[in-house]
């Protein structure tokens, strides 16, 4: 199986590494990172289509090549399968993320817009986050991950592309696994307003989760019951009940009315 792994925390974060040891573990597994050579989280979908994208190759074995990238994470994805590779990977898993990517986040996630980049083109593919900032073992959500990968990779009934999120606790005390849908979270945005030393004004964005979904079937829900959390996730936002709702409508524009 050929494995390309990602994120949005850059080539040097642990969640990656754990990811490329656990990957390692397995001799049916060649690995391919490329990652961004920087912090790029919470850059969503973006692409870079007004610069280059450099690439470093630091590292090339049999069973493991990895490079790092100046652009984003669906950057990274893009690269690695037109430039790189040359064909499509088995798989790609993104993370392991430092942080949760629930609900709306998913919105604004790096770590999911580069999974999804791969299921735009067909393949495979896992975003993975364990839900807490500090003092994060990676082990449980990496095992995690690259299990799905092989289970997977080649069973068509399989989703294509799920988001995973670890709660952040010792993996004997995870208490199973849980399908879910995307909850609804709901920050309260915190800007920080400050001056400058030239007399500029400028804001900072912080925020704080107001309250999680207590619905029974969402992610939210799941992780505050030490679940990991599978929600699966299609690459179609479309309203086909608000299709339906606008078919009986005469729809005009103003000077054609
Ligand atoms: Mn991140």
């Amino acid at each position: 199986m050929l494995l390309l792994l990602t994120n949005d925390d850059g080539v040097d974060a642990p969640g990656l590494w754990a990811l490329i040891h656990t990957a390692c573990r397995f001799t049916d597994i060649e690995t391919v990172v490329v990652a961004p050579d920087r912090e790029r989280s919470a850059t969503g979908h973006a692409i870079s289509i007004h610069q280059p994208v450099e690439v470093r190759q630091h590292r090339k074995d049999r069973r493991l090549r990895l490079y790092s990238t100046g652009g984003t994470p669906a950057d990274c994805v893009k690269v690695a399968v037109e430039g790189i590779l040359g064909r499509l990977p088995d798989f790609v898993i993104s993370g392991v993320n430092r942080g949760p990517n629930l609900g709306q986040d998913v919105f604004y996630s790096g770590t999911v817009s580069a999974a999804m980049e791969g299921a735009f083109m067909g393949i495979r593919a896992m975003a993975v986050s364990v839900t807490a900032f500090e003092n994060l073992d990676y082990g449980s959500a990496a095992s995690f991950a690259v299990d799905w990968a092989r289970r997977s990779h080649d069973e068509e009934e399989w989703p294509a592309l799920v988001n995973v999120n670890v709660p952040a606790i010792p993996g004997e005390s995870i208490s199973g696994v849980a399908v879910t849908r995307l909850g609804r979270q709901r920050y309260r945005d915190v800007f920080m307003r400050r001056t400058d030393p030239r007399g500029r004004t400028w804001f900072w964005l912080g925020g704080t989760v107001l309250e999680g979904d207590a619905v029974e079937d969402t992610d939210i829900c799941a992780i505050s019951r030490n679940l990991i959390s599978v929600t699966p996730l299609t690459t179609d936002l479309t309203d086909f009940a608000g299709i339906e709702s606008l078919a009986g409508k005469a729809l005009t524009w103003p000077d054609r009315a």
